[in-house]
């Protein structure tokens, strides 16, 4: 029928119009926190329309989001090797960089002006880099990373915009915070947490390798105790069961272990579908 489709079209305005109005309604009256209501309320299973209060309130991007790269480094407080370059300048980046925004000066001996294996300097020109993410996918030491940083802004490109290696460094423990599970799931490619050449290094001296979920895994996910469920009294003369009383504050988890128990089940399907598909190809 002829306008079925714009009757439709403004049947969904009006859906979202009285429904952003309940909702309002329905979170004004709830218990959650303000933090908790701004993450209900602009995620996906959200319902009505929710205005975002940008800068003051900024939403939650997911973990695969990637804007301009960064490269990891050793954490200030790593035994070994502290603030170490993870890259090696292989410079395979740089060669599948398709806007070639990015320049790799190596590293040489003083001496014996052979090539060490750690750039000197690093740059991206983050005007022309467009965020695909292929230098993150090619690096065969994990060095480089897609970052979710995307409030870039300024008034001076040549100044601030080529972002020189200083700025492009941050710590290996940045990484884990903002992509758990994908570093868990390299970590366990990698059999290890720690760089390629360290865990080389430290199987010819039979040192302690740092593995993923291992015994002394300083990173393992944590597990979160299970809720003890309310144990039934016995039934009372009058046939009634009684049940423990259990408060419900203290039952409720609180949200840090809600984000935690979240990590975990994340890690646990990545190891799943790691085991999965390594067996399908074993398979083949
Ligand atoms: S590919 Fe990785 S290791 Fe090689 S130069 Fe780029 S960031 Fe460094
Ligand atoms: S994200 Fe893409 S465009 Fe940007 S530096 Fe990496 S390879 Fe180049």
């Amino acid at each position: 029928m002829y306008g079925l489709g714009i009757l439709k079209g403004l049947g969904v305005t009006i859906r979202h119009f009285f429904e952003s109005y309940i909702e309002d309604i329905r979170y004004a009256g709830s218990k959650l926190t303000p933090t908790q209501k701004f993450e209900k309320r602009q995620g996906t299973d959200a319902v009505g329309i929710y205005t975002v209060q940008y800068p003051e309130e900024k939403i939650a991007v997911p973990e695969r989001f990637r804007f301009v790269p960064f490269l990891v480094v050793e954490d200030d407080d790593h035994p070994d090797r502290p603030g170490h370059d993870w890259c090696t300048s292989c410079g395979i980046c740089a060669k599948v960089c398709p806007p070639q925004c990015i320049w790799i000066v190596r590293s040489e001996d003083p001496v014996s002006k052979r090539p060490v294996p750690e750039p000197e300097a690093f740059f991206i020109d983050i005007d022309i880099c467009m965020n695909c993410g292929f230098c993150a996918e090619f690096c065969p030491f994990d060095a480089i990373k897609m970052d979710h940083d995307y409030e870039l802004a300024d008034y001076d490109r040549t100044g601030t915009h080529i972002y020189d290696k200083e700025k492009l460094s941050k710590p290996f423990s940045f990484w884990r915070k903002i992509a758990p599970t994908t570093a868990w799931e390299e970590a366990v490619d990698r059999k290890s947490w720690e760089h390629t050449d360290v865990v080389k290094a430290k199987q010819k001296t039979g040192a302690p390798i740092s593995v993923p979920g291992g015994l002394n895994d300083p990173y393992q996910p944590p597990i979160v105790p299970k809720k003890e469920e309310p144990v039934a009294a016995a039934p009372s003369a009058a046939g009634e069961a009684v049940a423990e009383a259990v408060p419900a504050a203290a039952a409720a988890p609180s949200e840090e272990d809600l984000a935690k128990e979240e990590r975990r089940k994340k890690r646990e399907a990545a190891l799943a579908r790691k085991a999965a598909e390594k067996a399908a190809s074993e398979g083949n």
